[in-house]
Parts: C-alpha cells; sequence; structure tokens
C-alpha cells in the first residue's frame, strides 16, 4: 500500500472518529438541558396563589390524647366536610407537580386550584383519606416516612398501600427515611436520609418521586445543599403563606388545618387575613 493511502486511510479514520466524539457530545449536552430544565424553567419569574394545605393525622382521637395530637388530628367526619365545603366553592385539588410545571413553564391551572398534603404516612390516610378523596374525584400528596414502611409499622401505611395509593393517582413524596431532625447533620446522614428515601420510593411504586418535605420543618442550609444537589424539584415546610414563586424552589409555605378546625375555620384560613 502506497504511503498516500495509508495517509488517506489515517485521515478518514480520524475523521470519523473526531465527528463520534462530537455526536457524543451533543446528545450529551441535549441530555444536560433536558435534565436541567425542570429546574430552570423558561426563564420568566412568576408569582401564584396556591393554597396547600397540610394535615397530619385524620382520625378519632385516642383517649390518652394530649396536646399534641389534639392539635395534630381531624376527625374523618370533618376532613368529609372540609373536602365537601371545597368542592362545593368550586375548588380543584392539584399536584405539586402541576404547581411546579405552572411556576417554570406557564402551563396552565384550572380554576382556584388547592393542593392537600398528608404529612407521616399515618394509617388512617389509606383507611380514610383516600376514600374521601376518591369520592369527591380530588388528589392529595403524600409525605412518607419510607423507614417505617420498611419496618411494618402497622401505625403506618406499608409498601402495597402506598403503591396503591400512586395507582389511584395520589402523589407519593418523600418525608425522609427515619424522620429525624435534619439541622446540623453531616452530608452522609443528609445523604442517606434524602436520597435513601427517594430511591425507595422509586423502587416500590416504580416512578421518580421529586417532591420533599422537611420533617418538623425544621432544616438549615446544609440540608438546602444536599436538597439542590439532589435535584428535588419542590419541597415544603411548615412556614405559612399561599405564595409561590418560581424561584422559591425549596421552601413553599403552607396552611396548616389545626385540630379543631371545622369547615367555617377552613374557609378562614383560605380568606387569607390571618397571614396580613
Ligand atoms: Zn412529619
Amino acid at each position: 500500500m502506497s504511503d498516500f493511502r495509508v495517509f488517506r486511510l489515517v485521515k478518514s479514520y480520524l475523521l470519523i472518529v473526531l465527528w463520534c466524539g462530537l455526536i457524543i457530545a451533543a446528545i450529551m449536552r441535549v441530555q444536560h438541558v433536558l435534565a436541567d430544565s425542570a429546574v430552570a424553567g423558561d426563564g420568566t419569574l412568576r408569582r401564584i396563589h396556591v393554597p396547600i394545605l397540610m394535615y397530619h393525622y385524620v382520625s378519632l382521637l385516642p383517649e390518652d390524647a394530649d396536646d399534641i395530637r389534639r392539635d395534630l388530628t381531624i376527625e374523618p367526619d370533618i376532613f368529609r366536610a372540609h373536602m365537601q365545603y371545597l368542592r362545593d366553592e368550586g375548588y380543584h385539588t392539584i399536584s405539586l407537580y402541576q404547581l411546579h410545571d405552572a411556576l417554570m413553564f406557564g402551563t396552565p391551572l384550572p380554576p382556584k386550584p388547592i393542593i392537600v398534603t398528608f404529612d407521616d404516612g399515618h394509617i388512617d390516610h389509606y383507611v380514610s383519606v383516600l376514600p374521601i378523596l376518591q369520592e369527591m374525584g380530588f388528589v392529595g400528596t403524600f409525605f412518607i416516612i419510607t423507614g417505617r414502611a420498611d419496618t411494618h409499622d402497622p401505625a403506618h401505611v406499608n409498601w402495597i398501600q402506598i403503591k396503591a395509593m400512586a395507582d389511584a393517582g395520589m402523589s407519593m413524596e418523600s418525608h425522609t427515611k427515619s424522620h429525624l431532625d435534619l439541622r446540623g447533620r453531616d452530608r452522609d446522614f443528609l445523604v442517606y436520609e434524602l436520597l435513601g428515601s427517594f430511591e425507595s420510593l422509586s423502587a416500590h411504586i416504580g416512578r421518580e418521586s421529586r417532591m420533599f418535605c422537611y420533617p418538623g420543618g425544621r432544616y438549615d442550609d446544609a440540608a438546602l445543599d444536599v436538597a439542590r444537589e439532589m435535584d428535588i424539584w419542590r419541597a415544603v415546610t411548615t412556614q405559612p403563606g399561599m405564595d409561590h414563586t418560581t424561584d422559591n424552589r425549596l421552601e413553599l409555605p403552607r396552611v396548616r388545618v389545626s385540630g379543631g378546625t371545622g369547615p367555617g375555620g377552613l374557609e378562614y384560613l383560605l380568606g387569607g387575613d390571618w397571614l396580613q
């Protein structure tokens, strides 16, 4: 083979390698942009008014209930009256994903949107809340302490129930593995508690969860850093408020529904005068 032909073969080979490299780089860039788009949105800053109601227990009060339990408990009949009130008033329940898309991309929301959240994965969320939401045609967002499901704690929903709720259209999201205070922790602890719970949810439900709730509403800068690094799309707090902005991804305020709140009390909470 002449030197010239060898030179042409080598040149062709190098050109093919160069083109392959450029194509791979372009594909990786597109994937990176797609992955980032949920975080970056379309570049427009938006503010949207959507109440995010916060419930804990929806059950009858045990005889020995202390003040904390009383404050965290709404009886099932009262909860049904709350949901009936929302339906009668023309509210539409949406997911945190719908709120996120509206804030990031301007996707339209139904009239009077509202998000109903339930913390801690109590068994009554499966027994009482799910049927009432389904009866009303509503969706809810449930923050699960995944370690409780792992240990088959009968006071909490198990993985079969969690999967059934997800299949029924509910959002099953992370409330960490162990519900411990996230403040003052090292990175390993935070990654274990946050990433561990998200991985358990996706393994059992079969799809990725992206929403998070801080245990006890407590967090610090280190917890925010890990949440940001893990690409959590939205995280809710216990701070009071009903307005959400594009850039406030990890500190969404909510409306606490305390024990003893009737439908009239819910109307007052949604009116927002208490926030002035
Ligand atoms: Zn909690």
